[in-house]
């Protein structure tokens, strides 16, 4: 969520108390789930292509690919997962101000969350934690702006470094939105050039226009129906866009206020399914 942060920041921290004991023992799901039986791929396997080599064919029901042939073989993907399940705790440090490349703002927000208080970050999270085994599965080498979903920050200014500064060749800020209880569907924001992102302008479109196709084909989200046109929007007050050197867009997943929207978005099937579409569309964008 990335409109009326104020309000939005003062809203949620009254629901603190009670939401800030679910993200601890729920981090550990994205590893322990992408490590379970129903979820696992070999990716002990492809995360060293190298080992590849060693492995024998007869051991694996399923051909391994040469490292050659996987389809993100040296690439690097910077995945930011917005927000952080500690941000409950430290409104000074949100406070602090931060250059988004065009003005002064917040360092960071806790986002949003359900009506039942499933926390934004904590969405963000599981969808980061999957998507990145698939890309490591790829053999894609992955920059996180965070490891876990118990910390605090870091602020959407150093997020840009962090992924600029780890030279991904692409990448993606994870979100999802808190509007209007009507309201439905995914939302693509995409940068305006300001001088930093001015030579990532038409590539960060591009992929752009891949994630909402990829979104459309794999996921049963629609649209949204509030924000931008046709799913996709322009903005120039969000630092992850206004400070990439890197092709990036920010996805608003789904709107987690909506009744419908919510259902979907924390269920793990529906956050293994948005993983999916945005490894189609990275593999889309590199290829
Ligand atoms: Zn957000």
């Amino acid at each position: 969520m990335l409109v009326a942060l104020a309000t939005a920041a003062t809203g949620l921290l009254a629901c603190a108390c009670g939401a800030g004991a679910e993200p601890a023992p729920a981090q550990q799901t994205p590893a322990a789930a992408a490590a379970s039986p129903s979820t696992a791929r070999p990716t002990a396997t492809h995360a060293d292509p190298a080992a590849t080599h060693a492995d024998p064919p007869a051991s694996s029901a399923r051909p391994a690919p040469s490292a050659a042939a996987l389809p993100l073989a040296g690439k690097i993907v910077g995945i930011d997962p917005g927000h952080n399940g500690g941000n409950f705790s430290d409104p000074s440090y949100l406070a602090q101000q931060i250059w988004n490349g065009r003005a002064s703002e917040n360092c960071d927000t806790t986002g949003t969350e359900t009506d039942a208080g499933y926390t934004e970050a904590l969405f963000n999270f599981r969808v980061a934690s999957f998507l990145r085994a698939d890309l490591v599965h790829d053999g894609a080498r992955v920059v996180l702006t965070r490891t876990s979903n118990g910390g605090v920050g870091p602020c959407v200014n150093t997020r840009s470094t962090i992924i600029n500064g780890g030279h991904a060749n692409v990448a993606v800020d994870i979100h999802a939105d808190g509007g209007p209880a009507g309201g439905r569907g995914f939302a693509i924001l995409e940068p305006i050039a300001d001088g930093p992102n001015n030579a990532v302008i038409t590539s960060s479109a591009q992929l752009g226009s891949d994630i909402r196709q990829a979104f459309l084909n794999g996921t049963s989200m629609p649209v949204s129906t509030y924000d931008g046109v046709n799913g996709v929007t322009q903005r120039d007050d969000l630092a992850g866009l206004n400070l990439t050197t890197v092709p990036k867009v920010l996805i608003e997943c789904g709107n987690m206020r909506n009744a419908t929207d919510a259902a979907l978005l924390t269920s793990t099937v529906f956050q293994e399914q948005i993983a999916r579409a945005l490894e189609a569309a990275i593999i889309r964008f590199l290829s």
